[in-house]
């Protein structure tokens, strides 16, 4: 039977909240079901040839028709995000909805606001844990190059092109399957990584040159980002995708932070390696979460005085730092 369907994913989607909410909506739309996707807020530039993309909603600009849609979703998937704050300008209406919720998700501890809870944290990506799901409910035929397409970003993206996340055989298999089907990687990564603006790859330049403070003794670097500076480089969402990175691939650094001046917040986006856990250090100093080797989070506190409050508390986690170095 044909249901209305609403996909939603969370604020800031990344390769693998678009990824795996167009993989599902192009699966959803092949059984004949009406389906929409509501996407909190703008995504990046390098994910907007995906395909399926015009049918994106973005609820910023668009909001009263996304309400009317989220009133009348009978079954409303959470694609790639663990609580229903995480969507931002509709949380409570998401919560005060009627659709049956269910949630599809890899990141730790999902709240209880899901009528089904499908969450693996042991997965690469949500879109893996998303093709398992056709795979293990017999609709693996469905999986046409659209889906594996999306899939396909997902995982990359997640991964940071295969270099984390990715221990699982499993990955590979899938992936494999994914390009059997008719995935270009060469084709995909070159769409992805290799679209940056003269200016983005300039406020990369700027970042790494004159906006990292590196602290060797704690094994910790950070980088950080007034609205200046963001002004300066003509900055559009998606800059600063992956500069976080660039910090954490010090030798020997653990723990890596970017700083982003926004309107209202600083937004802090977190990496570390080994045991060290980025989730933990988010939700207790940043009101925030994530992975283990992948959180975010936010202050209200102006950016001078985030990054004091950040550099104070490396001290208290010292030994953590410094243990890790290695693994
Ligand atoms: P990024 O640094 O790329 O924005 O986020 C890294 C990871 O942490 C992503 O998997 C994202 O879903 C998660 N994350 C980022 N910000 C937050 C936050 O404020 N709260 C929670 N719970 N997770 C976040
Ligand atoms: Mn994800």
């Amino acid at each position: 039977m044909p249901q209305n369907i609403l996909i939603t994913t969370h604020y800031n989607p990344d390769g693998d909240a678009i990824g795996a909410s167009l993989a599902l909506y192009h699966f959803l739309v092949k059984q004949g079901h009406q389906v929409d996707i509501i996407v909190p807020n703008e995504l990046p530039s390098f994910l907007t040839w995906m395909p399926g993309n015009e049918k994106l909603l973005i609820y910023k600009q668009k909001n009263d028709i996304a309400h009317d849609i989220i009133e009348n979703a009978g079954v409303i998937f959470c694609i790639d995000f663990n609580a229903l704050n995480r969507v931002k300008y509709y949380s409570d209406q998401l919560a005060a909805a009627k659709g049956f919720k269910i949630l599809i998700d890899h990141h730790l501890e999902p709240s209880d606001e899901f009528d089904l809870t499908i969450s693996q944290i042991k997965v690469s990506s949500t879109s893996e844990l998303l093709y398992q799901l056709i795979q293990e409910t017999g609709y693996g035929d469905c999986v046409d190059l659209p889906v594996a397409e999306c899939i396909f970003v997902g995982i990359m993206t997640d991964t940071g092109s295969f270099s984390y996340s990715c221990e699982k055989p499993d990955t590979f298999r899938i992936t494999s399957e994914l390009i059997r089907i008719g995935v270009k990687v060469e084709k995909i990564h070159r769409l992805v990584y290799d679209t940056y603006s003269e200016s983005r790859m300039r406020l990369l330049g700027h970042c790494l040159s004159q906006r990292m403070k590196v602290i060797p003794g704690l094994s910790t670097a950070y980088i950080w980002l007034s609205k200046e500076d963001l002004e300066a480089f003509d900055y559009q969402p998606g800059d600063t995708e992956g500069v976080v990175n660039y910090a954490l691939s010090i030798e020997n650094i653990v723990l890596a932070a970017l700083f982003t001046e926004r309107d209202d917040r600083i937004r802090i986006s977190l990496r570390s390696k080994g045991q060290f856990s980025v989730n933990d250090f988010a939700r207790k100093n940043f009101m925030g979460g994530g992975h283990r080797n992948a959180a975010g989070g936010d202050s209200f506190l102006s950016l001078e005085e985030t990054m004091t409050k950040f550099e104070s508390l490396l001290e208290g986690y010292r030994d953590e730092l410094m243990n890790n170095r290695k693994s």
